[in-house]
């Protein structure tokens, strides 16, 4: 593996050549073809690479030589995955992972030591905030939740040995949104570094480094694999930063597997026409239930009656493929129409062709206290729809009959 193969967003290799678009990017980042001169990529499942003679092998381990040596460290499926991700989101360097929370531990894990402190979104997936506040304390770093929305409350919540700030934007399930510049701004003033986790918007929507934050993690078994197929993760970022998670992950073994790699990869070729469709058909959902008679409350960041919908539209392209709704009859109302639903599938996941319908407070969010749920915006009746890529027809149906048997 090259150098520059490692370090995608490196600038004196953008200066190079002219950046390619969006599109471009998330289809022709390749890996080299074989001596077949296959079109499509094909999937590198080995965990290792042959040396050419002893001396290569000492070079390569000691630095002296570029090249792959082991899975665990880099792979041309994996390589090309990250060097694809750096440029959708505008970052220099990355790290793929197992999973999300792979990603959401190993940079904290990488970056932070004992004594640290983190200020962290209050409206963060359930394994992250679990992670922090069971996990973490353990090896002695703590976090301090705050209020999403507001900029003064993660101010506030600065201390002397706060080093990172966390957020994710919209959040899952209540629809809250971070405003990026501003918080990154506040981070920076206090020397910490801003992550956020663009599991929800993708890079499509929204690109948080280009907004002012320093770190972007991913669960890609959303969105960006898009057919729930598989789990993967992704921590992308400053070279400098990502030097330190590339040595955490090399030694711990987070690793994505390059059949996993080799699926996103080709998912990402149709990244932003899956987004976009994802988007269109939650857009026509969040407004036909909005003022809805039998629905109490309908969230979408679009919508005007979304308290941040400014926010939302100066930071996001369009508001995501999730709308989450309040019912009328409390958790037995949310869970009649779940039951009654024919087509929406009941699960857990999202970001799927397929669109879903979850009870947070008794599945993803059980384990929070009620008191947190309500602070969140999880109340017994709501349920969060991930809306897929089925004709908006039949899934506006599906929600109008399911509605009706209350
Ligand atoms: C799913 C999810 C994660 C965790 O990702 P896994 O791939 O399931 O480990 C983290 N953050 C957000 C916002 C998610 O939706």
């Amino acid at each position: 593996m090259s150098s520059q193969q490692r370090n995608p967003g490196d600038p004196a290799r953008r200066s190079n050549a002219p950046s390619p678009g969006f599109d471009t990017a998330a289809i022709r980042t390749q890996t080299a073809r074989s001596p077949h001169r296959e079109h499509s990529v094909p999937v590198y499942l080995t965990s290792s690479f042959v040396f050419d003679s002893a001396e290569h092998g000492r070079d390569l381990f000691s630095g002296d030589a570029e090249g792959l040596v082991y899975s665990r460290y880099g792979n041309p499926s994996v390589d090309e995955l990250v060097e694809k991700l750096c440029l959708m989101e505008g970052t220099e360097d990355g790290v793929a992972t197992a999973t999300g929370m792979a990603a959401m531990f190993g940079t904290i894990a990488a970056l932070l030591s004992a004594g640290d402190h983190l200020v962290c979104s209050r409206a963060v997936f359930g394994s992250t905030s679990q992670m922090l506040t069971r996990i973490f304390p353990r090896w002695g770093i703590e976090t301090t939740f705050v209020p999403p929305g507001d900029p003064a409350a993660w101010e506030a919540a600065v201390r002397p040995n706060t080093k990172l700030f966390f957020a994710e934007t919209p959040s899952n399930p209540g629809l809250e949104l971070v405003d990026i510049p501003a918080v990154a701004e506040i981070a920076h003033s206090a020397g910490a570094l801003m992550v956020v986790d663009n599991c929800f918007a993708t890079p499509w929507l929204q690109q948080p480094a280009r907004l002012g934050a320093d770190i972007v993690t991913h669960s890609a078994t959303k969105f960006m694999d898009g057919q729930g197929r598989v789990l993967g993760g992704a921590i992308l970022g400053p070279a400098q930063a990502i030097e330190e998670v590339r040595f955490f992950c090399r030694q711990t073994g987070p690793s994505m597997s390059p059949f996993n790699a080799w699926v996103l990869s080709k998912s990402l070729e149709t990244l932003s026409i899956r987004v976009d469709r994802h988007c269109e058909n939650a857009e026509a959902v969040a407004h036909h239930l909005d003022a809805h008679p039998r629905v109490e409350r309908t969230r979408y960041p679009f919508l005007d009656s979304h308290p941040q919908q400014e926010l939302a539209r100066r930071q996001m392209r369009r508001g995501g493929g999730l709308v989450t709704i309040d019912l009328p009859g409390g958790e037995e109302g949310a869970m009649q129409f779940i039951n009654a639903l024919r087509m929406i599938t009941r699960s857990s996941n999202l970001g799927d062709s397929r669109s879903i319908a979850t009870h947070p407070r008794t599945t993803t969010h059980a384990r929070l206290a009620e008191e947190e749920r309500l602070e969140l915006g999880i109340r017994p009746a709501t349920v969060r729809l991930a809306i897929g890529l089925e004709n908006v027809e039949d899934i506006i149906a599906d929600i109008e009959q399911a509605l009706g048997k209350e």
